[in-house]
């Protein structure tokens, strides 16, 4: 199912990507157990990962790391050039009471300030590292800072997770603008009005499909360039976890293989691997 939109707009002066993640946060957030907050803050990140992924080119991989100094831990989103992403939280479990507004404190559980870190393996020598501060913890406007400051790309971005009364989630997208080269001052004025219509991202696909989310915030002055897929998926094996512990120290190797059994649970689909210590 394609569930994602990239195209131009404004006479070719803007570039976006817009992805309905419902399913692949839904499925994330089965997966890791999350409290409302937990799932809101994962699922942001892992949408804005997604659509980064889908920036890049062919067997290219993007790894988002939030990592902030509020109680939810770590947040690890990895995705592909195909829309493959898995992600992990690392207390799933932090419950924080609504913020005055009825919202979920996602800043509250992220922190406010910490490091939101990128790396991306583009199959060069050596992969990219990006980094920035984290500024407000509310993931979106972190991802646009990272944008501005570490990409030097003038970038909007949108990110929202609903949560449902018994936990599933009931919306969730993602939706990057980015000013190309070209962009006029007028098209920047326009843009910004466009997206402060837009407002809360999930209260539109609550009433909008994704193209018709585009075609609110871009008028008729927009094409489609590509339709894509994005959705959860580990690429977990007994043989990656093998080679990992391969790669470890000689006296870390010695002390696993104390045991007969060596048990490994992934962070991102929580499958649990039984290896025999021989296979080390
Ligand atoms: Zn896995």
């Amino acid at each position: 199912m394609n569930n994602v939109l990239s195209g131009l707009a404004f006479n070719d002066e803007v570039r976006f990507y817009i992805a309905d993640t419902k399913e692949m946060v839904n499925e994330m957030n089965t997966l890791q157990m999350c409290t409302p907050v937990c799932a809101a803050a994962l699922g942001r990140t892992a949408s804005i990962t997604g659509l980064m992924g889908l920036m890049l080119k062919e067997d290219q991989e993007v790894t988002a790391k939030l990592i902030g100094d509020g109680p939810a831990g770590t947040i690890t989103a990895i995705a592909n050039a195909v829309g493959e992403v898995r992600a992990t939280i690392e207390n799933p479990f932090v419950d924080l009471p609504l913020k005055a507004n009825n919202k979920l404190d996602v800043a509250g559980a992220v922190g406010t300030s910490g490091t939101l870190q990128v790396i991306k393996n583009l199959h060069l020598k050596e992969p990219f590292v990006g980094q920035s501060e984290i500024i407000s913890g509310e993931i979106a406007e972190d991802f646009t800072y990272y944008f501005a400051l570490s990409e030097q790309i003038p970038t909007a971005i949108s990110a929202g997770v609903l949560v449902d009364v018994d936990h599933s989630i009931k919306q969730a997208g993602a939706f990057i603008v980015q000013l190309l080269p070209n962009a006029g001052e007028e098209t920047i004025d326009k843009l910004e009005k466009a997206f402060l219509e837009l407002g809360q991202l999930t209260t539109c696909l609550e009433q909008m499909s994704i193209t018709e989310i585009v075609s609110s915030v871009f008028g008729d002055d927009f094409k489609i360039l590509e339709q894509k897929s994005m959705k959860f998926l580990c690429t977990c094996s007994e043989e990656r976890y093998i080679n990992a512990i391969r790669m470890l120290g000689t006296d870390e190797i010695k002390e696993i293989k104390q045991d007969p059994i060596i048990e490994c649970t992934c962070g991102f689909c929580k499958s649990v691997y039984l290896i025999d210590q021989t296979k080390i």
